[in-house]
């Protein structure tokens, strides 16, 4: 917390700090609200939505501001920031278990468990980002084919719910509880999203989180696309898939192995594959690197950053350090910008259709954006140890997460960005009406990769697990008072 002392902040719009504080990480996103209520305690968060309630305000929350939509900022009447709740502690008296306030940046995560006891949570690479809205939408990253997600550590949270009178009050949920209604609103945040049900406040992770990693070891390579020809870029893809189909099974040796294959547009000089190695055989690593690149041509060291990612290493070889700094050199958060962003599960390998659209769209000659790609994450190992309603995310077999970006910084290029990558989308899946649905390749989408342009988004995030999360909001917010584009029963 940010100290007994702070009292809380109402900004208003005549505050210096106004703009900043109604604009998300994400540019294209700013709001108008009567005020941002800064808080800095559970009890300040209950007077803030009791407030806003009074007021006759719609209330919406943001933790790390990083949205990839606007449902902080979209018609906000009052916005509650979080930030200053930033601890995270052993907590005696819940038995023992980790209190990561709902503030805290992933760094803020990190840096303590792993300072003061050794410990993490296998969330996502970009630091700056808010455990508020990552945590309840069902977090991973680069541990996660290793230890899994992050919601399948989560023991307990507290969330400010309104009752149907619209009084707010503190919930402390776990599957523990006796009552089966508070047992099914901790369901609904291991995976139903944010700006859902209420505003959560502290998260608690079981006693026996994951040992963090001594070392990691960082490999990046690169392929050139000058001269990359069709049939290499298919063979990378075919390579890249058939390897993840291999080797995703809960106990496979490479779980301590974690990719992310940079497709990006051919305006970047080179698509770049970065990896996470963090077991104690390298030849493993060895290995992976001479079967991605089997027939596709010998890589070359990567020269420039990609996507939200930075320059990882500029020579050809890997580089072994402590995890932390390893943690920290793959930091991608970025500069703040404009985004948009559409995501994809696969249960197998990319089919000829889809690697045929894929290289249409990075090669595309009317659209020159560098900054623009389709990022292919590994997946699954012991993500996919569990059932598919075990937590609300439901998506537990796939081998690998696709992530399609795009970055700029003038809104006079929203359409042809906005353009390209919607195109793109459509191309891919558009055998199965534009959007990668579940059958026996793709598995539907992100609920913390929204967006807005998903028709179907209810299945597509949430597949049979979606009932379920209607009976949680019916009950815990019978007015509806946390909404946005895509909230629960929108
Ligand atoms: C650069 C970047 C990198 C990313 N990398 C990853 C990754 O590696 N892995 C991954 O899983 N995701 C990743 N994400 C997605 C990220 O997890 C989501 O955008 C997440 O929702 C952000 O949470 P936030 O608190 O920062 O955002 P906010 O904008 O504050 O909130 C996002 C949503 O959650 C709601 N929310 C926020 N706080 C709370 C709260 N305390 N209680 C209830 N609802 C709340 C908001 O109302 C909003 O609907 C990344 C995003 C960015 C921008």
């Amino acid at each position: 917390m940010s100290g007994p002392d702070f009292p809380g902040a109402t900004v208003l719009s005549s505050d210096s700090r106004y703009a900043a504080l109604c604009t998300g990480f994400n540019q294209r996103f700013s709001g108008t609200p009567a005020y941002v209520q800064v808080c800095g305690s559970p009890g300040q968060v209950v007077d803030a939505v009791q407030s806003a309630i009074r007021n006759g305000l719609r209330p919406t929350v943001r933790s790390g501001g990083h949205c990839y939509e606007g449902f902080v900022t979209d018609g906000a009447g009052a916005i509650i920031d979080l930030s200053p709740m930033n601890s995270v502690y052993q907590d005696l008296g819940m038995d023992g278990a980790f209190c990561v306030e709902a503030g805290c940046t992933l760094w803020d995560v990190y840096t303590q468990l792993y300072r003061q006891y050794g410990l993490t949570i296998p969330g996502g690479s970009c630091y700056s980002v808010g455990a508020g809205g990552h945590i309840c939408g069902g977090g991973y990253g680069l541990l996660s084919r290793k230890f899994g997600l992050v919601v399948d550590y989560l023991c307990a949270i507290e969330v400010v719910c309104v009752s149907a009178q619209g009084n707010a009050s503190l919930i402390l949920a776990s599957p523990s509880s006796p009552d089966p209604e508070i047992q099914a609103l901790f369901w609904a945040h291991t995976g139903g999203g944010g700006g859902n049900f209420g505003v959560v406040t502290r998260y608690w992770f079981a006693p026996d989180l994951p040992q963090a990693p001594a070392v990691a070891t960082l490999s990046s390579v690169a392929w050139n696309w000058s001269g990359f020809t069709f049939a290499q870029f298919s063979r990378l893809l075919q390579n890249f898939g058939a390897f993840f189909a291999e080797h995703s099974a809960p106990d496979d040796p490479y779980r301590d192995l974690f990719s992310l294959l940079h497709l990006t547009k051919n305006a970047a000089p080179q698509i770049v594959m970065v990896t996470q190695y963090v077991g104690n055989d390298l030849t493993l690593l060895d290995d992976f690197l001479a079967a991605i690149s089997n027939g596709v041509g010998a890589h070359v060291p990567q020269a420039a950053p990609v996507g939200h990612h930075l320059l990882v290493a500029q020579q050809d070889g890997y580089r072994t350090m402590p995890w932390l700094e390893a943690t920290q050199t793959l930091n991608g958060s970025g500069p703040n910008r404009r985004g948009k962003y559409k995501s994809a599960y696969m249960i197998q390998p990319f089919p000829d259709n889809q690697i045929a659209a894929i290289w249409n769209a990075l090669t595309d000659p009317t659209f020159q954006n560098a900054s623009a790609l389709l990022q292919v994450d590994s997946y699954g190992c012991e993500v996919n140890a569990r059932a598919s309603s075990d937590t609300a995310v439901p998506q537990r077999s796939s081998i690998m997460k696709l992530q399609y970006q795009a970055y700029w910084n003038s809104a006079g290029d929203d359409a042809s960005n906005l353009n390209w990558i919607r195109t793109f989308y459509q191309s891919v899946y558009a055998d199965t009406g534009g959007e990668p649905i579940s059958n026996s390749v793709t598995d539907g989408c992100f609920v913390n990769y929204c967006d807005t342009d998903l028709a179907d988004w209810p299945s597509l995030y949430y597949k049979d697990n979606y009932a379920r999360l209607l009976d949680v909001k019916t009950f815990w917010d019978p007015r509806n008072i946390f909404n946005h584009a895509q909230s629960i029963g929108s």
